[in-house]
């Protein structure tokens, strides 16, 4: 499309036709520019350029054409009206603590969210003097009691991992507001497709685009979207610190997008039937899918998310040994860690996603014994339940 980008398309066609601009070659398909940095014609040109005189592209680190295609595609997916690319999900949330806070700042953030998030708050942001408080995601009282004067951030992810925990992006919004905070969501599980929390208030977004972005497991990468004014900050810490999006894995997201509503919607629906099935089912204890009824956040989830996602998380009867069976039986389905793929994957949150923390804290975050996490693909969905019935009928 031309520099005037028509944003009245609708969202499918935005995340075909957003992005390129066709070069002097007139290719039909959006072109790699594998290239790390920019010649000019001449001195003067490259003193504009490099004073920012002039606009146009340096050095890849700060901008490359390919990545730029893929946050204009993104934000104009996500309702923002930029978005800043990253090598991965976690340099994007880097990207964002080291844009807006400072010593002396206060955070609060959900407990529920992707593990290294906790590391990189507890471990790391609290080294440079930022005090940070986790609280659960679904108490708006316990958020509003943390506030202090300098709270300068609260963090969120919904649906949380593994656990599919609805949080009310919108209450916890006009909580951050009133203290004067920005509101960060990690939006990695619905992706723009399912839920647009800027929409809702959030200030900021991020996205691991390394889960269903890209959607086929190929490719790290990350992005924050937002305003320009909030985006700015974030944009001269990427291009400074350096934790920038490569161009091919650019082109990898580029693609992904094109596909991505489809996509989440075959996830939605071979979701929502396994978590049926697997509710009824004998051996299993528990089913942690927003998109059954009984799940406390399903009103919520319907109210906010567009689709209940592709993550069902179950307890089967018979602890470690039962759910490691079921694991271990399954013949096509991938144990891993990663997710959002059209593969399927199965993972064993005690001991490898959540492995790392102390029995108490496990047992705070309710992540049991018995517990599974499914990422549900593409396949055909009597395939999928016939892979998890393997391990099922043994227990
Ligand atoms: C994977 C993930 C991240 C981190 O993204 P990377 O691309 O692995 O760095 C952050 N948040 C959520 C919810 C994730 O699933």
């Amino acid at each position: 499309m031309s520099e005037q980008e028509d944003y009245s398309l609708a969202l499918d066609t935005l995340a075909i036709r957003t992005g390129h601009e066709r070069t002097h070659e007139g290719e039909h398909g959006e072109p790699i520019f594998l290239t790390s940095s920019f010649v000019y014609k001449n001195a003067q040109e490259a003193a504009n350029k490099f004073q920012g005189k002039e606009a146009g592209n340096v050095y890849s680190r700060f901008t490359n054409p390919t990545v730029a295609m893929f946050e204009k595609r993104l934000a104009a997916l996500a309702g923002g009206e930029r978005a800043v690319a990253t090598g991965s999900g976690m340099g994007a949330i880097l990207a964002v603590t080291m844009a807006y806070l400072n010593a002396g700042d206060h955070v609060i953030c959900s407990r529920d969210v992707f593990g290294s998030i906790v590391g990189l708050f507890d471990r790391y942001i609290r080294k440079f003097g930022v005090d940070i408080d986790f609280v659960d995601l679904t108490d708006l009282d316990a958020w509003q009691a943390h506030v202090r004067p300098n709270t300068k951030m609260f963090f969120m992810e919904s649906p949380s991992n593994p656990l599919a925990v609805i949080g009310d992006i919108q209450a916890i919004a006009n909580i951050a507001h009133a203290s004067n905070a920005l509101l960060v969501v990690d939006n990695t599980f619905c992706t723009p497709a399912l839920q647009r929390p800027l929409k809702l208030g959030a200030d900021l977004v991020v996205y691991s685009a390394t889960k269903y972005i890209d959607g086929q497991g190929r490719a790290l990468g990350g992005a924050v979207v937002g305003q320009h004014q909030l985006l700015e900050d974030v944009f001269s810490v990427v291009r400074t610190l350096g934790p920038s999006m490569s161009p091919f894995n650019a082109w990898v997201f580029l693609k992904g997008l094109e596909t991505l509503k489809i996509r989440m919607k075959a996830h939605c629906e071979n979701a929502q039937q396994i978590a049926e099935w697997l509710a009824q089912h004998e051996k299993v204890e528990r089913v942690y899918y927003a998109g059954l009824p009984n799940h406390p956040g399903h009103e919520l989830a319907k109210k906010q998310q567009a689709g209940f996602g592709g993550i069902v998380s179950f307890e089967v009867k018979g602890g470690r040994p039962a759910a490691w069976t079921v694991i271990d039986s399954t013949q096509f389905i991938s144990i891993t860690g990663n997710l959002g793929d059209v593969k399927s994957t199965i993972t064993h949150p005690a001991t490898t996603t959540h492995g790392k923390l102390s029995e108490e804290a496990k047992q705070a975050a309710g992540i049991k014994e018995g517990l599974i996490r499914l990422s549900v693909g593409l396949e055909d969905i009597h395939d999928i339940i016939r892979d998890l019935s393997r391990g099922l009928d043994l227990i």
